[in-house]
């Protein structure tokens, strides 16, 4: 029998104790890295568990009944990262998307909604806040987690065919759940929603169609990313990739597309027109096309570890800061000095970096 050596978390990884500048400069709502990319944009992982065991992030022969998640006490409070948000604010951040693991595991995430919602930009404008999930939770969570401010919701759902999503999620969760779900984030205003489908070659390819002909005319945008070579563990291959040009193409041999201009310059998603008006579709080409050069993403672990790359080997341990006794003057010039040193753009240069076993999952750092 082999053995199998089980670390947990917190010693997987390699995070760093960012060293702190002795005179911080006041943050003044705009920082850019060296690549003259600003931060806008937070994700942060709210928990490392999930309900679901999605073959392509979480698959079961390493996430078992063995595989060992973050202790309760690793878990940076609400408290601590409301405290984050404020200075990640001062530097400019306008965005911020929670994710995990499954977010609405974490027990009352509303009530960090809550402590978020009332935040305000720099320039003194409300906070885009939203939410990524799996939709198993919405129906019994979707309308607390509206009446404590979240604006949106986006659904993650790879098909619409029971048995290749249950096959997909690998715990036989029913696709109506997540159906009933989506409905119920509708009448509780977090419309319109967006729709996630990771498109799988040969495993869940055919479903791309029928997505677009279920959502049409229902306001959500279905938008159809390219399986990534994230993490370590769930076997990617270049050949499982469908390219977006070629999910555009199956589409408009039903449904005639034509392009629309992107909301803000830098949008990770090319967006679509359905020709007759019923609707709008995104593909997001992280293999294919990659936007590196206006990656303007940060990412926050479940256990305060700073990310400043999807696919980086290394995080910069944040709770030491918050739990070493720093005032957010100090934390704040450890976060700028971090992000002015920063110049990853790993998909640009994948080709000679797909076998680094040590990249953190993507259910760790929540996509
Ligand atoms: N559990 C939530 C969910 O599934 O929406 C939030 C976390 S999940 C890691 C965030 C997103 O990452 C999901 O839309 C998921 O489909 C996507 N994702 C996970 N692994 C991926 C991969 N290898 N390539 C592309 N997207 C992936
Ligand atoms: Fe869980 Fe989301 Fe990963 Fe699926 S994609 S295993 S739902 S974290
Ligand atoms: Fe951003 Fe890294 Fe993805 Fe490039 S590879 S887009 S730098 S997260």
């Amino acid at each position: 029998m082999t053995e199998r050596i089980i670390p947990i978390a917190d010693a997987r990884y390699h995070a760093a104790v960012p060293p702190v500048p002795d005179a911080p400069a006041a943050p003044v709502g705009h920082l850019e890295d060296a690549r003259g990319r600003r931060l806008h944009d937070l994700r942060i992982s709210v928990t490392d568990r999930c309900n679901f065991r999605c073959t392509y992030c979480m698959p079961k022969a390493v996430f078992d009944k063995d595989y060992r998640f973050l202790p309760q006490s690793s878990l940076l409070s609400f408290e601590e990262i409301t405290r984050l948000v404020r200075i990640f604010i001062g530097h400019g951040v306008e965005k911020i998307r929670l994710t995990g693991g499954e977010p609405l595991l974490r027990k009352d995430l509303h009530r960090l909604i809550a402590m978020l919602s009332p935040l305000r930009t720099a320039r003194g404008a409300p906070l885009d806040l939203t939410l990524t999930t799996n939709g198993s939770l919405l129906t019994r969570k979707a309308q607390a987690l509206r009446d404590a401010g979240l604006q949106r919701v986006t659904v993650s759902l790879d098909a619409l065919d029971d048995r290749a999503f249950r096959a997909m999620n690998d715990v036989d969760f029913p696709v109506s759940d997540v159906l009933a779900g989506i409905e119920a984030a509708d009448r509780a205003g977090l419309a319109p929603l967006k729709i996630n489908m990771v498109v799988k070659r040969g495993v869940n390819d055919h479903e791309i169609v029928p997505m677009v002909r279920h959502f049409r005319g229902t306001g959500h945008i279905v938008r159809f990313i390219e399986f990534m070579d994230v993490g370590a563990s769930n076997g990617w291959r270049l050949d499982d990739v469908v390219p977006s040009a070629d999910v555009i193409e199956r589409i408009r041999a039903v449904f005639p597309l034509e392009p629309i201009d992107p909301n803000y310059p830098g949008e990770v998603a090319e967006r679509w027109r359905l020709r007759d008006g019923s609707g709008e579709i995104g593909v997001i080409s992280s293999v294919t096309q990659p936007f590196c050069g206006s990656c303007t993403r940060a990412r926050l672990s479940t256990e305060g570890r700073l990310y400043t790359c999807l696919f980086a080997i290394g995080g910069h341990d944040l709770r030491a800061l918050l739990r070493g006794g720093c005032d957010d003057a100090a934390i704040s010039g450890a976060l700028a000095a971090l992000w002015q040193a920063r110049s990853d753009r790993y998909s640009e240069i994948r080709a000679s970096n797909t076998t680094d076993l040590r990249r953190i999952e993507m259910s760790y750092i929540g996509g």
